[in-house]
């Protein structure tokens, strides 16, 4: 039977493979396992694998396949701390976590101080000569046991804890003696058994395995599942569970547990970076209950802080602590997030991983640490997320802009929010969904929360520190966040906010400066990002290393100029029909619609031809001597079509024609199914003086470019949904007649190239043949999408999100490419392309050439182009190098 336990500390042998590696035993296992090896302070426990997990979602009876092997790791727990669990005398406590492959703050489950009941808390009161702790660490396992495996609701343990300060006048739970903590277990203990009709149990081995497999069953719960959804990772995973010796932060003025990063995780400064607090167990400084104390006494005097800081509080133990931070980054040659504990003066660490950080950050930590020799340019290049460079490109507050500050937080997470105040993750996902910007407004965040986090432009909290979960999470996610604000009070009941001397209610305007933590009235102005320095620097390094090129989608000389700053090298898709939206034109479009004859079509035509040609002509400017793919009308003509009473008045007046006639024509145009009708090609074949005409301007613009700057750009004129060689062919004869035309006249020729999009399996089946007719394909997989899987692009939504959570497609096929179906035709399109035309010149213009998963693929099947949208542009540059470069 293979492994699936794992034990490491102690004389633990950690020489298996399997035991440091991710998939197996989880990134909190595995790291765990390492740090023991290379010597560190690690509590002993074991690591149930993923495996497990994996069979217990299934619906597999796993525990005896695990029994014994949890049994023998047990005695391992037991004889290297020299404690037995159960024991009354001297009793072994346990912690019991989960540990995904990737981590997810916060959103699984966790049981602390396990193995205690009403004889071994008299144990570890004696053996620890404190009373009072040991009965609040049973107050707190009941509390956390009651919550996570036996599902009664939290809240109840809290009231009662209130009620019972509020009867003895007290403020704060330090207040609380070891008799008041006895009495609220006693009261802790009638609330389980009235809520669940039977008592608390007291088997320790009971309550291990009753949390071993909640915590395995919290990977189902629904904030994982959000997490999950949020950031990609495959519902069949599974969690590992690690099962290790209780040590306690909580016993005294020596003892303390923090949270640290080797670096700032919001700058990247190369500083330590923590909280901690004196006498305290981790899960308050992760929930953020108590807002904590500076690691450094440097961040301590930075922020004006008073209480003191670990470096000062515990100089020993601090010393320690650094000494493993340089060890750690050393070993794992990455930036690291620490979880570690003092007890009585002693530290151990309890977890290492690589920190989430923001991009500002990434980019600051991998050019650094190229120049310290830590890694290489390679590595620094496949360091950063592609998605979060987005973080960078958006507006940050314009400094010269008026401030007027509210209260200041800690500046949690950077960048800067502006949006409406909410006080709740469901509205904030409420509000946000009709379009309006808002900001979180929140106590402290919960994992709960999670939604409506990802809703929000930016969260605000009154407690926590800068490693509570609002946080970690926001960080994570790109969200500016500011967390403990002091001065804050929120009343849910009647939807006020006080924000220091102001009362704002939900919907009032706020802004958020993450980088300072400034929390300001109504929306402050932005100015746009800085593009130089690290991300510069990365940049550069990218497009040494990649081999696609990078064009982007668009179709207005404003969104050009904006991806030619973002690094793109051609247009990739230039959606004609956008400009035909134009108000100034539409009466010109829909006269050209309703025309009758080719005749009238021509006229509405005539007067769109100069519109068109001042389009290209603008565009070229900015895109001299690059390649622009301008793809031809594709829509379905009804779509530009007038809807209701007024607009139909309106043309009628502009054109003659009585409402009725024009609304008959209107319904003579309906069709059933749009996107399968009367579009693409299928208009360039029945209405060709449409093409003539964008023909024309194109060329027409190109010469006038040509003529004014002696360098053109090269249009790559791309007839959109061809089916068949014959269309293209039909096409292409007409675009070349025209170029002559164009070209005669203006006494200048311009190098240009026709081909087509890859939109339809026929397409892509056919592509040998239609290579014949087209110097270039563009795979249009927004389109090769809906058509090969019969899904419509349109009305997906409605289904598409079960899709993913039930696992049936790992994610949105309309996001990320479905590589082993749509993936296919790609290839073979390809393949059968470059067979008949070895140079032809093959790109993506779908969505999906600005999702690095998708780019990905795009660089194995040998694509010579991406395009993207202006801001996808640096993103689909650094992806196309990562690709290159695995
Ligand atoms: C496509 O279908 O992938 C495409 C780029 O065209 P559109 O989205 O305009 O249909
Ligand atoms: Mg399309």
């Amino acid at each position: 039977m293979v492994q699936t336990v794992y034990t490491f500390g102690g004389d633990a042998p950690h020489d298996d493979p399997r035991q440091k590696d991710k998939t197996v035993t989880g990134g909190k296992g595995a790291n765990l396992a390492e740090m023991a090896s290379i010597g560190l302070p690690v509590p002993p426990g074991f690591t149930i694998t993923t495996e497990v997990s994996v069979k217990h979602l299934e619906g597999i009876d796993t525990r005896p396949l695990i029994e014994s092997q949890v049994e023998e790791a047990l005695t391992h727990i037991e004889c290297t701390v020299g404690k037995k669990f159960g024991d009354a005398a001297d009793p072994l406590l346990v912690s019991v976590r989960s540990g995904a492959r990737v981590s997810m703050p916060g959103m699984m489950d966790t049981v602390l101080n396990l193995g205690l009941n009403d004889e071994t808390v008299e144990g570890l009161a004696r053996t620890s000569g404190d009373e009072r702790f040991a009965w609040d660490s049973y107050r707190r396992f009941i509390q956390m046991y009651s919550d996570v495996v036996l599902g009664v609701d939290h809240g109840l343990f809290e009231e009662a804890l209130e009620i019972a300060k509020e009867d003895n006048g007290y403020y704060a739970d330090t207040e609380l003696s070891a008799d008041d903590w006895r009495a609220l277990v006693a009261e802790y203990k009638g609330i389980v058994e009235s809520e669940l009709g039977k008592p608390f149990p007291s088997d320790p081995k009971e309550q291990l395995w009753g949390a071993i497999y909640a915590v395995f069953d919290s990977w189902d719960s629904e904030r994982a599942k959000v997490y999950r959804r949020l950031n990609d990772i495959p519902a069949d995973w599974g969690t590992a569970v690690n099962v290790q010796a209780m040590v306690f932060g909580n016993m005294g003025d020596t003892s303390a547990t923090g949270v640290a990063f080797t670096r700032d995780p919001a700058t990247g400064q190369r500083a330590y970076y923590g909280e901690y607090l004196i006498n305290a167990q981790g899960e308050d400084v992760v929930a953020g209950i108590r807002t904590p104390q500076y690691l450094t006494k440097a961040a301590r005097e930075a922020a004006g802080a008073k209480a003191p800081s670990m470096e000062e509080a515990l100089p020993e133990a601090y010393a320690e602590l650094a000494r493993v931070f340089d060890l750690l980054e050393r070993h794992y040659k990455d930036m690291q997030d620490i979880e570690f504990t003092v007890e009585r003066g002693k530290l151990w660490m309890l977890q290492t991983r690589s920190g989430k950080r923001t991009a500002k950050a990434a980019l600051k930590m991998a050019v650094d640490m190229v120049g310290e020799g830590l890694i290489d340019e390679k590595t620094a290049i496949l360091r950063v997320d592609p998605m979060a460079l987005d973080q960078l490109l958006h507006p940050t507050l314009d400094p010269q802009a008026e401030r007027h500050v509210l209260a200041t937080g800690l500046p949690a997470s950077p960048g800067a929010a502006a949006g409406k105040i909410v006080l709740d993750a469901d509205t904030a996902e409420q509000w946000a969904s009709r379009g309006e910007k808002v900001i979180l407004v929140r106590v402290e965040t919960s994992p709960e929360d999670i939604h409506g986090m990802h809703a929000a432009q930016g969260i605000l909290t009154a407690r926590g520190g800068m490693t509570s979960h609002a946080a970690v999470v926001a960080r994570g996610m790109g969200r500016p966040c500011v967390s403990g604000a002091t001065g804050i009070s929120i009343d849910r009941a009647s939807g006020t906010v006080r924000i220091g001397s102001h009362e704002l209610k939900e919907g009032d305007e706020i802004t958020l400066d993450g980088a300072n933590g400034q929390v300001m009235l109504g929306i402050v102005p932005t100015v746009e990002p800085e593009l130089a320095g690290d991300f510069g620097t990365l940049m550069e390094w990218a497009d040494a290393h990649r081999r696609m090129r990078v064009r982007t989608n668009a179709e207005t000389p404003e969104d050009c100029r904006m991806a030619r700053q973002f690094g793109a090298e051609g247009i990739g898709l230039c959606r004609t029909e956008h400009m035909f939206f134009d108000a100034n034109r539409i009466s010109a479009v829909r006269q050209m619609i309703l025309a009758e004859s080719e005749e009238g079509r021509r006229k509405a035509l005539d007067l769109l031809l100069p519109e068109q040609r001042a389009d290209f002509t603008e565009i070229f400017e900015v895109m001299t001597g690059l390649p622009c793919t301008i793809r031809l009308l594709d829509p379905p003509l009804h779509e530009f079509l007038p809807h209701g009473d007024n607009e139909f008045a309106e043309l009628s007046d502009a054109t003659g024609l009585g409402i009725d006639h024009l609304k008959r024509r209107a319904s003579e145009l309906h069709e059933f199914n749009p996107m399968l009708g009367h579009r693409g090609c299928r208009l360039g074949i029945t209405f060709p003086e449409i093409y003539e005409m964008q023909a024309r301007a194109i060329f027409e613009a190109a010469c006038a470019v040509q003529k004014s700057s002696g360098e053109a750009p090269l249009p790559e004129i791309m007839i959109p949904l061809v089916a068949t060689k014959r269309e293209l062919e039909l096409l292409r004869a007409l675009v070349d007649r025209v170029a002559k035309e164009v070209f005669e006249e203006q006494g200048v020729e311009v190098d240009y190239l026709v081909g087509t999009m890859i939109e339809l399996p026929r397409a892509a089946l056919m592509a040998g043949e239609i290579a014949k007719e087209g110097a270039f394909f563009s795979f249009g997989t927004n389109d090769l999408t809906q058509t090969t899987l019969g899904v419509s692009r349109d009305d997906s939504a409605k289904f598409l999100a079960q899709y993913v959570e039930k696992g049936i497609f790992p994610r949105d096929p309309f996001v990320s490419l479905d590589i082993d179906g749509v993936g296919q035709l790609v290839e073979l399109a390809a393949e059968r392309g470059r067979a008949t035309r070895p140079d032809i010149k093959l790109g993506i213009c779908g969505e999906h050439g600005g999702d690095p998963a998708s780019i990905a693929f795009c660089e194995k099947v040998g694509l010579d182009y991406v395009s993207a949208s202006p801001y996808r542009v640096p993103i689909a540059r650094l992806a196309a190098a990562q690709a290159a470069l695995k």
